[in-house]
């Protein structure tokens, strides 16, 4: 994965549908596809002058305005440092574990908020209306992935 990140500027982050790799584009409206740099794939983009003050309202690769908020976390690189851990605790006597757990402690204090569309699994970074967006509901994600419902971006209330 590359890494483009700019200061200050919404990134998005879009899952290729033909071969599943990630690919990056920065928000502009004369942009209206996205290519992907492993098999050439073209997804289609709706960019809105939102989209470049980084205000995240209509998701640009299927048009929905449902999205959630999560701590920015690999978990690939997780579990690979898991693994490299476990292994090592058997010559430090679980030592590396413990390195771990704390080396987990701070780098998930520091981890920043992404935005993601409950839809299409686009992910937004650098957001700057994040505080309007919900932490992840279960039940709105059950019924836009299972039934196609679409809550045009109102947060489900109990
Ligand atoms: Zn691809
Ligand atoms: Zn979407």
């Amino acid at each position: 994965m590359k890494d483009v990140s700019k200061e200050g500027v919404m990134t998005v982050h879009l899952t290729c549908s033909e071969c599943g790799s990630g690919i990056h584009v920065y928000p502009s409206q004369s942009s209206k596809k996205a290519t992907c740099d492993i098999c050439h794939n073209e997804m289609d983009l709706t960019f809105n002058a939102d989209h470049e003050e980084s205000v995240l309202k209509d998701c640009p690769s299927c048009k929905r305005k449902d999205f959630y908020v999560q701590k920015d976390f690999n978990r690939k690189v997780g579990v690979v440092l898991f693994i490299i851990a476990s292994i090592l605790a058997i010559y430090t006597y679980g030592i590396s574990l413990i390195v771990l757990w704390l080396f987990d402690l701070i780098l998930f204090s520091k981890l920043g908020n992404v935005a993601i569309c409950y839809n299409c699994q686009a992910i937004f970074r650098e957001v700057k209306n994040i505080e309007s967006i919900g932490p992840f509901n279960h039940e709105m994600n059950d019924r836009i992935v299972y039934s196609g419902h679409d809550f045009k971006g109102k947060q489900l209330e109990h």
